[in-house]
């Protein structure tokens, strides 16, 4: 027997099922908000990772399914989605001549991680990504959507985390403040935040250790230190995110990791107390040009399929969910069964049948087994007629019905 790869998982059943919902949804919500589908090559050149993440980062340095091609060239399977989107946009030059563009995408992403529970080396994303407009109205619509698709799929209260954490020409005066307070106090900091201290003193600020936490509680606060542009931006961002009926907080200790993040971050939690976020995103105005275009802002966010899907699975969301329609039959002239099929389908009812002969207790108990709560009788009777003989399987009643208003009896 082959197995499957380590870290490399199957989706089927109800999971998949909740995988095809959470897409669906959020399919028709991007659209509904003006963003178009992209869809990206699973494989890039190694250097757009390697500068459109960062070096230094986890994901290059470790996490990358790297390797070279027949030819010698060093490809990388995606890690994430947005680098491939920038590169999209750049190598068709709307940086130069058409820069507002809003894209959204989806799949399978690659990073070679230690599998643990709901972390696996192919996992799934979908993100948008916003380019050519820096207006506070990009933000707060993008996470207006966010909150109306997550409460369509199921997430009932969901809280948005803002933050500011500036731009080049105010955070570096943030830095040197957060620097000089956390070497004041790095003796009680993790070794990984004393490195933080030099080379990236803002992400000291969303260390998970209790240690840590004690030490920025009482660091200087960035909205202090923000120039007029962030401060105005950021007001005008909050207001219309309570016009807009957004429940939102301000987190001072939500940072992103990468550098290029400038203004606006937030997170979307699954409601009060929730641990982990749902998603992640933000402004980030210097990306293009890090990976060779013009100086074009923009903003985004990805969020995992994996973990919504695992969310929703501790819902009772398609647990009973055998289709609708189940054909029990006995005819001599098989095609008859086909013809009846297509006309309820073509009323967009979706049913089945099993195409072996059987007796009708047989077929019933069958039925019963996969949960079908209705049943259509199909003998050479009923084939003659043009009423459908359905049968509901929990109370047992049976009645004749027109195929075109088959669908109000299903409900
Ligand atoms: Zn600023
Ligand atoms: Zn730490």
């Amino acid at each position: 027997m082959i197995q499957s790869l380590r870290g490399m998982r199957d989706i089927a059943g109800r999971e998949a099922r909740i995988f095809q919902w959470i897409e669906e949804r959020a399919r028709y919500f991007f659209e509904l908000y003006g963003y178009r589908e992209i869809k990206l090559p699973v494989m890039e050149r190694t250097e757009l990772f390697s500068r459109g993440i960062g070096d230094e980062s986890d994901i290059v340095q470790k996490e990358m399914y790297t390797f070279e091609d027949r030819k010698g060239r060093s490809v990388t399977l995606r890690p994430e989605g947005t680098a491939g989107v920038v590169r999209h946009y750049i190598e068709n030059g709307f940086d130069k001549r058409d820069p507002l563009k809003k894209f959204y995408y989806s799949g399978a992403m690659f990073r070679y991680e230690r599998p643990q529970k709901g972390r696996y080396r192919q996992f799934y994303q979908f993100g948008v990504e916003a380019f050519g407009m820096e207006s506070p109205l990009i933000d707060a619509d993008t996470i207006a959507m966010l909150v109306d698709y997550f409460r369509d799929i199921g997430i009932e209260s969901p809280l948005v985390k803002v933050n500011n954490i500036g731009c080049p020409g105010c955070r570096p005066d943030y830095n040197r403040a957060l620097q000089g307070y956390l070497r004041n106090h790095e003796e009680r900091l993790c070794p990984d935040c004393r490195k933080r201290i030099e080379t990236n003193p803002l992400r000291v600020l969303d260390c998970k250790r209790e240690s840590c936490r004690k030490v920025v509680a009482d660091s200087p606060d960035i909205a202090d230190f923000l120039c007029d542009s962030c401060r105005s931006y950021d007001e005008e961002f909050q207001k219309l995110l309570s016009a807009r009926k957004i429940p939102f907080e301000r987190d001072r200790f939500l940072v992103r990791g990468l550098d290029y993040y400038v203004k606006t971050v937030f997170e979307i939690h699954g409601g009060e107390g929730a641990q982990n976020a749902l998603m992640g995103g933000g402004r980030y105005d210097g990306l293009v040009e890090a990976l060779g275009g013009q100086p074009v802002p923009g903003f985004g966010f990805a969020i995992g399929v994996d973990r919504l899907a695992s969310l929703l699975m501790e819902t009772s969301l398609f647990e009973d969910d055998p289709g609708k329609l189940f054909m029990v039959w006995n005819l001599e002239e098989q095609a008859l069964l086909l013809e009846k099929c297509d006309i309820l389908r073509k009323c967009g009812v979706s049913v089945d049948f099993l195409p072996d002969k059987r007796s009708f207790s047989n077929q019933l108990k069958y039925a019963h087994r996969q949960g079908y709560r209705h049943v259509v009788i199909l003998g050479e009777e009923e084939a003659l007629s043009e009423q459908i003989h359905l049968k509901n399987m929990e109370t047992g009643d049976e009645t004749y019905v027109s195929p075109y208003d088959i669908i109000e009896h299903l409900i």
